[in-house]
């Protein structure tokens, strides 16, 4: 057995004709930059997420950038993130030498604190970047109460969530990344929405913040060589675009896929003592970017050795919450800061979770956990 974590090879596979189709117009096009899939898919990702705008860029990290810049935030403003979360989150605060703000998490969404936000507000604050880590909605309805109350804006890293969906206790219901202000993701090729190289893009709603998004990925101009603002170069290329355009009419049945396999580890891993299986919020459906348990007593590693002695790989998001990263320790903010992540980090594992899945595969991996835990 070798099982990894994903399977993007089988899923090529089983759309393997209408992708080459796309990728050899683009070819036979030669339109490599701008082309004309690349509005189409931007069409096609604002229809499936219900929301005014998608504007595509070089990759999900760029977008969390390009957003924080069409804000207009300014050196010193802080903006407040989970430290239980990927680097990029953090990382594109301080490039744009703003300040990240951070706040623990909640054990079982695996998500911002609210009830931590509003103790880290000051003058300066500007803005919250909720991650919805693993697939599942961070806890938006009080979240965007509290940025209200603030003024703050909200910028959602939803490069592990595209197509979640959150239910307001109103009843109405928003996809991931079109909640707050502007949303990111990522397409990463591993994502639940993934390219054949980077990609990413943003969602936005209004019509103005999404033009100056737009502008800021093209070198800040509207007209070709005349720079209104200062921008970057992010660009989601064609190839990718008219890859993407494809794999988005399967997006539906890919997070039904991936539903049905955390479906049966919930079933299969219930009777496991030792571990704590992902919890599923009711204000929010979950899009398995990653099936991740808690493994208690310390054993956490051990399980992963042993899965791997048994041709399992198993991979930890994140083993090292943002805080106690090198590069982002903040002075009195060290081991015991935020217990909850760190403990997190500690007890994390994600199993294999993907759209081809084959049913006696899963059953192996649910065996062998079970054999570790009765050995
Ligand atoms: C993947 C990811 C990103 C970055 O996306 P890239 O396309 O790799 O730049 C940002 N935030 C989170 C939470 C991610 O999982």
């Amino acid at each position: 057995m070798n099982i990894a974590m994903v399977d993007l090879h089988g899923q090529y596979e089983r759309i393997r004709e209408e992708i080459n189709h796309a990728i050899q117009e683009v070819l036979d096009s030669a339109a490599f930059i701008n082309g004309p899939q690349v509005k189409q898919f931007e069409q096609h990702l604002a229809e499936y997420n219900q929301v005014e705008h998608a504007i595509t860029c070089g990759n999900g990290t760029d977008a969390l950038q390009i957003a924080l810049m069409a804000l207009g935030l300014q050196p010193g403003d802080e903006v407040i993130v989970p430290v239980h979360t990927y680097v990029a989150t953090a990382e594109v605060i301080a490039l744009l030498h703003l300040e990240p703000v951070f706040a623990d998490c909640v054990a079982d969404r695996f998500t911002i604190d609210v009830t931590r936000i509003e103790e880290k507000i000051t003058p300066r604050t500007k803005a919250i970047v909720p991650v919805h880590l693993y697939g599942q909605c961070a806890d938006m309805e009080p979240l965007m109460e509290i940025a209200k109350r603030h003024n703050l804006f909200v910028v959602e890293d939803a490069a592990q969530s595209i197509g979640a969906e959150y239910t307001f206790s109103d009843g109405r219901k928003l996809k991931s990344g079109c909640i707050g202000d502007i949303g990111t993701t990522s397409f990463f090729p591993s994502k639940n929405l993934g390219c054949y190289g980077d990609g990413g893009a943003l969602f936005i709603r209004d019509a103005r913040l999404a033009e100056r998004a737009r502008m800021i990925a093209n070198h800040g101009q509207k007209i070709k060589y005349h720079h209104d603002i200062v921008g970057c170069n992010s660009r989601l290329d064609t190839l990718q675009a008219a890859i993407l355009d494809v794999k988005l009419r399967y997006l539906r049945e890919y997070t039904a896929a991936r539903n049905r396999v955390a479906d049966k580890y919930d079933e299969g891993l219930a009777s496991v003592k030792g571990i704590i299986l992902p919890a599923r919020a009711t204000d929010s459906t979950h899009a398995f970017h990653q099936y991740t348990i808690r493994v208690a007593d310390k054993r956490r590693d051990e399980l992963k050795t042993f899965l791997q002695s048994q041709g399992i790989l198993s991979m930890i998001y994140y083993p090292v919450p943002l805080h106690l990263q090198q590069a982002y320790l903040r002075e009195g903010q060290g081991k015991g800061s935020y217990p909850v992540s760190e403990q997190l980090s500690e007890e994390v594992l994600s199993l294999p979770i993907h759209t081809e899945m084959k049913p006696e595969v899963q059953e192996y991996i649910i065996q062998q956990i079970h054999a570790f835990f009765n050995q």
